[in-house]
């Protein structure tokens, strides 16, 4: 079983600050680390390995330093990496970002599973595990809360929806986005260490892959963030001063009047 997990690095920090002329994320002086929620996807992909075989292999499109995260996902029991790293693939938007991974994927080989996380904690759309999937012909199941059971050619999942829990069973190949009930994310071993240390991690270059230059980058990417703004939220309240017992009178008069207009009494 041939399972590709890809991963993203995002910064440490839910506060994640925007450049408002370009309206790309400012990531300078910020730590980064693998997005969290694919730890989720790293660890059932390992736990598929150990039970059925086959290789788990990390991909990351990011800069040169992301090569920390496929550090770190071999150290968890990842058997390999692959870092897609280029230029001109800076400022994809989630259609360009999916378009290269999937590039990246074929050049990796027979895939049985890819298995992605439900979401990024920056980006935070989940539009690239099923942009992947829809890009690479595959049968879908995203929110994956548990693996009921797999053979050569087919998987049993559940997947959670709003009122509870959906079983669905798919074709391999297959994707899967996973949410935080499927397992508990493994710590890496020193063994792993170790293993990271010395395992190389090949970088694919646009050079490497079967891509067309203008679906590339912030150019090639078909959504634009127009503008950014944080939200300003204001109560609209009204201030009454009580100074006497005929104005405590009147601010309770105009409570009361308030909530009935807002059916709250
Ligand atoms: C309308 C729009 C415009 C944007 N414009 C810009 C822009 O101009 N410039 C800019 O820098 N960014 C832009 N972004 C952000 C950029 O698209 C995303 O950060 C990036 O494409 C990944 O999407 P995401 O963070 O929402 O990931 P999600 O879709 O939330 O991630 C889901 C899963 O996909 C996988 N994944 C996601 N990204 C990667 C990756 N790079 N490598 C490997 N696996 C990955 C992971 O498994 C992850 O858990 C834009 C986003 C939107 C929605």
């Amino acid at each position: 079983m041939n399972i590709v997990v890809p991963i993203k690095q995002v910064p440490e920090t839910s506060n994640v600050k925007m450049d408002p002329e370009t309206g790309t994320m400012i990531r300078d002086g910020v730590e980064s680390i693998i997005n969290p929620l694919d730890l989720y996807a790293i660890e059932i992909a390992i736990q598929l390995k150990e039970k059925f075989g086959g290789k788990v292999t990390a991909v990351t499109m990011g800069p040169p330093a992301a090569n920390k995260a496929l550090k770190e996902a071999i150290a968890m029991g990842c058997d390999e990496g692959v870092l897609v790293s280029d230029r001109k693939f800076a400022g994809a938007d989630t259609w360009s970002t999916a378009y290269v991974l999937v590039k990246a994927i074929e050049r990796i080989g027979e895939v049985d599973l890819v298995v992605a996380g439900e979401r990024a904690t920056d980006g935070d759309t989940g539009q690239v595990g099923p942009n992947i999937a829809a890009a690479m012909n595959l049968p879908l199941a995203t929110y994956v809360s548990k693996v009921e059971s797999l053979t050569e050619n087919s998987m049993t999942v559940e997947r959670l929806t709003e009122e509870g829990y959906e079983k669905l069973q798919l074709p391999l190949p297959a994707l899967l986005t996973v949410v935080k009930e499927i397992s508990y994310p493994r710590l890496p071993t020193l063994r792993g260490k170790q293993r990271a240390k010395i395992t190389d991690i090949p970088t694919y270059t646009v050079a490497d892959l079967d891509v067309e230059e203008n679906n590339l980058g912030l150019k090639g990417s078909p959504t634009r963030v127009v503008k950014i703004e944080t939200p300003k939220v204001t109560r609209g309240g009204k201030i009454l001063k009580v100074v006497d017992d005929q104005s405590l009178n009147e601010a309770v008069d105009n409570l009361i009047a308030f909530m009935k207009m807002k059916e709250i009494i």
